[in-house]
């Protein structure tokens, strides 16, 4: 079938909207009408060139929601008419990660998925009979996309999918974080660093596991502001001394849990400096540049302190992501108020420009 789809043909250039072919899902796969698909930085960072595993020509996207309209031969988990929400990281069920309760790192398909080829070595998207890679095992930058059966997590019928676009990336890494990650306990003190979605999203999860004091910190008043919305009990504005303050605001001694969803390196060392003595766990969820290295004094560590990080939050997705979304609909997330602009496909390269500008929380491409 022919398809519309935003295609990376070059490095640091915008992306090219146009018509590829899509070929019919395989054994084990399944054909997805996008309906919705969140712009992420993930795919600003791959089209910019500044992500050294980047390739060319793809289709960019990985926080569809969509439809299932057909699958392949011995498809088991969904079937058409399904309500999906994409995973970047699937989960097969068996592999040794998928097996044990502490990560959500399935390695069924991680080789070829990182080569931008589905399982079986190939591509189901071409142009002119040339193969068109795929992105991070999705590519829902399209109208239709193939992805594996396992990188499929069927939600509620009755959410609107483009609220659940969301969920396929930045919002469950925060809400993650906070509840698979973190574990955060009830009454506990906890700092995010930087409110974008995914930040926000930790905000969310720090909330829904019932911490007592929710410190948010950003440069953006008004993302502080949605900070608040979202179940922050204290806003900051960043500066280099935030950790002074946060120490002094805790008796001394640190946050019980921090969370660092910037991608700055200074910043992770702040919210590794913040984490209380003793016991502090400091979570790193945002992706540094290219070559850079996160400096701690060792001394923070024998004093008890604790540094983790996760890969979309620790979220096992066919399994997780869709409870998720039932706390959406339960009205214990406000996913709604996430989605700041809603654009056509043919915009996609205003929402990187408007990304870059730090606009907004999350534009969601909805596919008419
Ligand atoms: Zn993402
Ligand atoms: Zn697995």
């Amino acid at each position: 079938m022919r398809v519309r789809a935003a295609v990376l043909e070059e490095l640091g250039r915008p992306l090219a909207v146009r018509e590829v072919d899509l070929a019919e899902p395989k054994g084990g796969e399944a054909l997805v009408r996008l309906e919705a698909c969140g712009v992420c930085h993930t795919d600003l960072y791959a089209a910019s060139g500044a992500d050294p595993t980047g390739y060319t020509d793809c289709v960019l996207g990985h926080e569809g929601a969509g439809v299932v309209e057909a699958v392949g031969p011995n498809v088991a988990l969904v079937a058409p008419g399904d309500q999906v929400v994409t995973l970047f990281a699937p989960e097969c069920g068996n592999c040794v990660h998928c097996l044990d309760p502490r990560t959500n790192r399935c390695v069924a398909i991680r080789d070829r998925q990182g080569e931008g080829l589905l399982p079986d070595g190939t591509t189901r998207f071409s142009v002119d009979g040339e193969p068109l890679r795929h992105f991070m095992g999705t590519s829902t930058f399209a109208e239709y996309t193939v992805v594996p059966e396992i990188a499929l997590a069927k939600v509620s019928p009755e959410a609107p999918l483009d609220g659940c676009a969301p969920f396929a990336c930045g919002l469950s890494t925060g809400i993650g974080a906070a509840l698979y990650t973190a574990q955060v306990a009830p009454g506990s003190t906890c700092v995010v660093f930087g409110c974008g979605l995914v930040g926000l999203g930790a905000v969310i999860g720090c909330r829904l596991a019932a911490a007592d004091r929710i410190v948010a910190i950003d440069l953006s008043e008004s993302r502080l502001r949605e900070a608040r919305r979202h179940g922050a009990t204290e806003i900051r504005l960043a500066s280099n001394d935030v950790v002074d303050w946060i120490r002094s605001e805790t008796g001394g001694f640190g946050a019980d849990y921090t969370f660092e969803a910037t991608g700055s390196v200074k910043v992770m060392q702040q919210a590794v400096e913040a984490a209380r003595e003793a016991w502090g766990l400091a979570t790193m969820i945002g992706v540094a540049g290219k070559g850079e290295t996160l400096d701690i004094v060792p001394r923070l560590l024998i004093t008890g302190r604790r540094v983790t990080g996760s890969s979309f939050g620790g979220v096992k997705g066919r399994s997780q992501v869709p409870a998720l979304v039932d706390r959406w609909l339960a009205g214990e997330i406000d996913a709604d108020a996430l989605v700041t602009a809603r654009i056509a496909l043919d915009q996609v390269n205003d929402a990187f420009q408007a990304m870059d500008r730090q606009e907004g929380i999350r534009t969601v491409i909805t596919y008419g």
